[in-house]
């Protein structure tokens, strides 16, 4: 097996407050084999000097919709697939330049594309897909509109089509067990209204407890869990306490129910950057005017949940949730947390906390021994300064997913 040995580098661990200068890495085939603050002796590998920069683990994004290929999720859902499918390339491409080697997909991305990528045929991030994500008739995964000709369903066979419709007990046990059989490696389901679609309220709450445990439960059967998009404490609370392990957004969290998530192990993912962009540009990319009514309502209470998620002691991960044209503003997550969040903090959530919420710690979002050699080199410390992050990877030298370069500048 190929083995390459990265020298000299300022090693960054999830998780402390500064890197440790001095280290060398040794990559064996897609894995690390070794990390020592010695130098490594391994005569038949390639030796990379990387000049003290810092060695990070690649970054995890855990809610992101790579399928989302234009905003507006009508005219998504619409798409031929085969635009879909070539339209999803330089997004993919794109998210890995900047420094994602994982996401978990939470609507849309299936386990072929996954696959695709897994197999080299196109250049992306390691993909977690959830499939097509579940929502009640007339939830925040229904995306026909009050003046629509109602039709039973919407384009529920096309890739842009991002969600599943689905009422009752029977039905939405029914649907898990499709989504599972074809390849999502967690479910994802709406559990209150949201902002891209248009005739719900954000207080809205979706899908009956019963559902939501019939849910939960055919989920645990495969040994996996749910994720669950909610804003308000009502909508948080009735979802943890049927079982759902992650909140998607969580914006209108208040210190209870905070408290309460805590208490059961939920974890949050914050997915901030998407309203700063839709507040900004979504009108330019055709979303609906009743949509951006609506960015107002929780972009505000997104950094005050932050506050709320760590006062509480919940564990946050790191999530953008871009649609279409915005994917491009992922990275500026980084800088929007870093008014309430140390950049440790930041950089754990995306690295380190996203490896747990996937199940994968030890395999994803560490450099040690036995783990994915998935590893960016960032000229300057981003722990001093965490916009080395933001952008289109420009203060990435080299990107590394799983043992292979994607991108290396390094001499
Ligand atoms: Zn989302």
């Amino acid at each position: 097996m190929e083995q390459i040995v990265l020298r000299n580098c300022a090693l960054l661990v999830p998780g402390e407050d500064d890197t440790r200068g001095g280290y060398d890495v040794l990559i064996e085939g897609d894995r690390i084999r070794q990390v020592s603050d010695r130098p490594i002796v391994a005569s038949n590998a390639r030796s990379v000097d990387v000049g003290g920069k810092t060695v990070m683990p690649g970054l995890i994004d855990c809610h992101v919709h790579v399928m989302s290929v234009v905003a507006n999720p009508t005219e998504n859902a619409g798409l031929p697939n085969q635009t879909t499918a070539y339209a999803v390339i330089p997004v993919l491409r794109s998210m890995l330049s900047r420094g994602y080697t994982t996401v978990r997909d939470a609507a849309g991305a299936d386990f072929f594309l996954a696959q695709a990528i897994e197999s080299g045929y196109i250049d992306g991030p390691r993909i977690f897909p959830s499939g097509k994500a579940l929502s009640q008739t007339g939830g925040h995964g229904d995306f026909r509109r009050r003046t629509d000709h109602l039709e039973p369903s919407c384009c529920s066979d096309r890739l842009g089509m991002l969600t599943r419709v689905e009422d009752g007990v029977d039905s939405v046990r029914k649907a898990t067990r499709e989504e599972l059989l074809k390849g999502a490696t967690q479910i994802k389901i709406t559990a209150s209204g949201g902002v891209a679609s248009s005739a719900d309220r954000i207080d809205n709450t979706g899908f009956s407890l019963d559902e939501i445990r019939a849910i939960v439960e055919e989920a645990a059967a495969t040994n996996t869990y749910v994720l669950a998009h909610a804003y308000t404490p009502r909508a948080i609370r009735r979802a943890i306490d049927c079982g759902v392990r992650t909140i998607e957004h969580g914006n209108l969290v208040d210190e209870e129910t905070a408290k309460r998530m805590h208490e059961l192990g939920v974890y949050a993912v914050p997915t901030l950057v998407t309203y700063d962009a839709l507040a900004k540009h979504g009108e330019h990319f055709g979303l609906y005017p009743e949509s951006i009514a609506k960015v107002a309502d929780v972009r505000e209470a997104g950094l005050r949940s932050l506050e709320i998620f760590r006062n509480a002691d919940v564990k946050i991960g790191f999530g953008t949730d871009l649609l279409g044209e915005m994917h491009k503003y992922q990275s500026d997550e980084f800088q929007i947390r870093a008014s309430v969040l140390k950049p440790s903090e930041i950089i754990a959530s995306a690295t380190a906390t996203n490896a747990e919420i996937l199940r994968m710690q030890g395999q994803l979002g560490c450099i040690e021994p036995g783990a994915f050699a998935d590893l960016l080199v960032v000229d300057g410390n981003p722990l001093r300064d965490i916009s080395l992050l933001a952008g289109q990877g420009e203060h990435l030298t080299a990107i590394m997913k799983s043992g292979c370069f994607f991108k290396n500048e390094l001499a």
